[in-house]
């Protein structure tokens, strides 16, 4: 997923803190069973029914239990409260073997906080709990149950019990006849059982329930992949060319990192045909990835193998090489990490590169590409208040989060994603520079790879290895690349400064030229077109000739010097005008109708364009073209 923001801790101490706890701090006794069932008798209610069965150990059954939704999921780092769609929770005594009609006694429930139910299991040995969630986002975060299709993320619609995440879980699946059972951890066709090591795992196991989904199979260095897809609209005949093309970025991307650790890996793809579903979620052994439009239409079939590469690399990044914070989670709030910026917009960075290096784009898309994310951070106006690591532990406000209160985040903030990719594109720049060609990026990836995942001792019953902080990407780009980057993620990272690109450049023969476009004068506002056909306005820039006519987002905009404003003569009207000039301007908010004057600035928008270096050198060439293929 996307998000950006963050600060710095003491590792050690954290580490000793760490260690402290789990070596004083008794693990409570593990659950007899816990078994999950889920079952969607009635897809158009939109209601997903969960049982949950728990077998409870001696010493336990006469405490109460207590169930918790999380408030959030992994990879998405804005509080949703998940437990606002769960209805109709109920617990009873004892355990009714499937399809047997049994009188069980009820037991009474209390709902402790927003998120727990707790339950008096009145001794019991084991308790059953039912209840129901309602699903209906088609989304990597959500859960969507409709005649179409039931396809959910777990960490929306399984409570876990509190004080028992790390215990093993069993998932039992009851689908409609006919519908089928597919997910990153199904072994053979028609598998509806799952045993997993933990809660955790299980939510990490997004899983798709439909009659019409297609699977498409390919092998890499003897890893099986698997692409499932489901499509609400026409392919139009691409579905094998986009199979093949999937294949491409998963052979650039184990060329990068060698071999994965798992024997088989699961793509599932949505194309919903709906113009608003759109995202892609990461996940250990798949990915969901859901495009807006059909397979069939101009410029889907590209947007999905964009996803793709950037989610086939959270393989790695972020989903076994992660920041420290990230695994296991504390669902009862928000969780910072310093690292997204490395997490995601490392990731966003080499999906690019990735598409480059499996020959899906040329040079110029790759650098077009490029130069666009240049464009993005340089002329937000937050880039000069917030660094790549507080756009990291800002997430849960920027990643998608929603706001009931008016914010000032579009003049403040940054997202830690192309900020990210900037810092990643530049360092690799320099350390290959810098090295004479003998290290990149990637090697440093990998390093961190090896010291925090492969030979790491696990700091934690959910995964291999150790997470890492941001520190820890320093020390070891210093050490791969033989040169000290303390300034560099001083300036850079910690700080908001503007990152070296012509020195990084440089090396690979290009320069970023930054070229004023020919605009007639700068209003410091943004605006968007909706239904009345008038302007609306979407942001107003601090200390902007807007903002000192007292506009304000939220605006609508009715006049111009009198006259009206659609947005077919829009554009037109606004060339009339030039920098300097007063016009006076009338405004709509709310009940109130605000005349006002706005004194046109000078034009101040920019474009950087990554281009070729004049009199490049045969030896940055070959630095450049070692850079985009990989090898
Ligand atoms: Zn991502
Ligand atoms: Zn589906």
């Amino acid at each position: 997923m996307l998000s950006s923001r963050r600060l710095a801790f003491c590792l050690c101490i954290t580490v000793t803190v760490i260690v402290f706890c789990t070596s004083v701090v008794a693990q409570p006794t593990p659950l007899r069973s816990i078994t999950y069932r889920l079952s969607m008798s009635r897809p158009v209610s939109h209601l997903f029914e969960v049982v949950i069965e728990i077998e409870l150990p001696d010493e336990l059954k006469d405490k109460p239990v207590e169930l918790q939704m999380p408030k959030w999921s992994p990879g998405r780092y804005a509080v949703f409260d998940f437990a606002k769609n769960v209805q109709e929770f109920r617990a009873m005594a004892g355990i009714c073997p499937p399809r047997a009609q049994c009188k069980m006694s009820p037991r009474p429930v209390k709902r402790i906080d927003d998120q727990t139910w707790q339950v008096d299991t009145q001794g019991s040995s084991s308790v059953t709990i039912n209840y129901k969630v309602f699903g209906n986002d088609l989304s990597g975060t959500f859960s969507q149950l409709d005649e179409r299709h039931a396809n959910y993320n777990g960490g929306s619609i399984y409570m876990y019990v509190v004080d028992h995440k790390p215990d093993p879980v069993k998932l039992v699946i009851d689908p409609p006849a006919g519908w089928k059972v597919i997910n990153g951890r199904t072994e053979h066709p028609g598998q509806t059982e799952w045993q997993f090591a933990n809660w955790d795992i299980m939510i990490d196991t997004p899983t798709e329930i439909a009659p019409d989904w297609t699977v498409d199979d390919f092998q890499v260095d003897g890893k099986k992949y698997h692409v499932m897809v489901h499509s609400f609209g026409s392919e139009g005949g691409k579905r094998s060319a986009l199979v093949r093309d999937i294949e491409k970025i998963v052979r650039a991307e184990t060329a990068m990192w060698g071999p994965p650790e798992f024997d088989e890996y699961t793509f599932l793809i949505h194309f919903a045909a709906d113009d608003e579903s759109g995202d892609g979620m990461e996940h250990l052994t798949s990915t969901q990835i859901i495009e807006s439009g059909a397979l069939g239409e101009p410029g889907v079939y590209d947007g999905a193998l964009d996803t793709v590469a950037h989610e086939f690399f959270h393989v790695w990044n972020v989903k076994r090489l992660r920041p420290f914070e990230l695994g296991p989670w504390d669902f009862t709030r928000e969780v910072g990490t310093r690292g997204l910026f490395i997490a995601e917009g490392f990731t966003n960075y080499y999906g690019h590169l990735m598409s480059r290096r499996a020959g899906l784009w040329d040079d110029a898309r790759f650098l077009k590409r490029e130069s666009r994310t240049i464009t993005g951070i340089e002329i937000a106006p937050g880039s000069r208040l917030m660094s790549a690591e507080d756009s990291s532990i800002s997430a849960p406000f920027l990643d998608d989060a929603p706001h009931a209160q008016k914010t000032n985040l579009e003049n403040t903030s940054i997202s830690y994603y192309p900020k990210g990719e900037l810092i990643a594109m530049v360092l690799d720049l320099l350390i290959r520079g810098r090295s004479g060609g003998k290290r990149s990026l990637d090697d440093v990836m990998r390093a961190m790879y090896e010291e925090f995942y492969l030979k790491s001792s696990n700091n934690s019953y959910y995964l291999r290895g150790r997470g890492y902080q941001p520190e820890d990407l320093q020390r070891v780009a210093s050490k791969v690349a033989g040169v000290d980057f303390e300034d560099f993620f001083q300036r850079y990272v910690r700080d908001t400064q503007t990152l070296p690109y012509n020195e990084a450049f440089e090396f690979v023969g290009l320069r970023v030229n930054k070229v004023q476009l020919k605009e007639p004068f700068n209003a410091g506002l943004s605006v968007q077109f909706d239904d009345p056909g008038t302007p609306l306005i979407e942001s107003v820039r601090n200390d902007s000739p807007a903002e000192t006519a007292g506009l304000q987002s939220g605006d609508r905009i009715l006049q111009l010097a009198g006259r009206g404003l659609t947005k077919d003569n829009w554009l037109q009207t606004l060339a009339r005008y030039k920098t300097g000039q007063t016009v006076p301007i009338t405004v709509k908010r709310n009940r109130r109708t605000i005349k006002t004057n706005i004194v046109l600035g000078e034009p101040e928008r920019f474009e950087y364009r990554i281009e070729e270096l004049e009199g490049a050198t045969p030896e940055q060439k070959r630095l450049r073209a070692v850079w985009l293929n990989g090898k």
